[in-house]
């Protein structure tokens, strides 16, 4: 599930690697994932990879120079990987959906691959003329970035909405999902379910410091833990995500959760929610 670290260590690990590499094809055997189709894919063949970098959860490979300049933009969705191999990819790889083959600064042969996991296809691709990028509605539609300088929160948040929901809101931050907010309102000790627009000064401080600092921490594991080609599965440092049932880190209590029909809320009600349990929604639809 790659949200904003994820992508941002993807970033920086292919920014280092083809920064200046030169594209010999490119190709898309997932029918699917490109988006679109003028320019077409060739019109890479020959160009030079100016940089990779992250805007909210995509990923941006910025092809060329000035007026004529391409870019590639992914979107990973739930289960789409960037991954950059010594190796081309073997025809019968069924994860394939976008192949870039580069001759990297020192001649070697690499390929840039776009995979994605399980059976849905999800993962998009855009190949982009540098000045429709930021028309496009992925990035055109994107709040404020999460990290590294989030906004002051007191008008991005000052909606009767969730924060859990707010958090994972594109338009009104960028980069945050279902697991990082988890996280970020664990370490923050504020309820999934607290309105925006119900947080005092002292709570607004403490989501915004929580926000940096869960961020910051989960990047800084990143850039010790993972390398090229980028492992099929981060080691997400999650503590609060996916641990319902387990000791809450800080205070021992059992952390509780909430199921939606495609995802999961985890929550400390001591740290949290003044002890209460939330309704767990699905048992409720169950025993209607
Ligand atoms: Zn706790």
């Amino acid at each position: 599930m790659p949200e904003l670290p994820e992508v941002e260590i993807t970033a920086r690990l292919l920014d280092g690697a083809l920064r200046g590499a030169q594209i010999t094809s490119a190709l898309a055997p997932g029918i699917n994932a490109l988006k679109t189709f003028d320019p077409p894919l060739s019109a890479l063949e020959g160009r030079t990879i100016a940089g990779v970098r992250r805007r909210g959860k995509n990923l941006i490979v910025d092809i060329g120079a000035a007026q004529d300049a391409l870019a590639l933009l992914i979107h990973l969705m739930s289960a789409g990987r960037l991954q950059l191999y010594g190796k081309r990819a073997g025809p019968r790889d069924r994860t394939s959906r976008l192949l870039v083959r580069v001759l990297a600064g020192d001649g070697e042969e690499a390929e840039l691959r776009l995979r994605e996991f399980g059976s849905k296809q999800a993962a998009w691709v855009k190949l982009l003329r540098v000045e429709e990028l930021e028309r496009d509605e992925a990035i055109a539609k994107l709040g404020p970035e999460a990290w590294p300088d989030p906004p002051e929160l007191g008008e991005v948040l000052d909606v009767a909405r969730p924060l859990h929901t707010l958090l994972r809101d594109q338009r009104t931050i960028a980069g945050i999902g279902r697991s990082w907010a988890d996280e970020i309102l664990w370490a923050a000790k504020l309820s999934p379910f607290k309105r925006g627009n119900d947080l005092d000064d002292g709570e607004r401080d403490r989501l915004r410091e929580a926000i940096v600092q869960t961020l910051d921490g989960a990047i800084a594991h990143y850039e010790d833990a993972v390398g090229l080609p980028i492992p099929d599965k981060l080691p997400m440092p999650l503590r609060v995500h996916r641990h319902e049932g387990e000791p809450c880190p800080r205070c021992g209590t059992t952390l509780e959760a909430v199921h939606f029909e495609d995802y999961v809320i985890a929550y400390c009600p001591s740290c949290q929610t003044d002890g209460r349990t939330l309704k767990d929604r699905r048992l409720s639809k169950l025993l209607k």
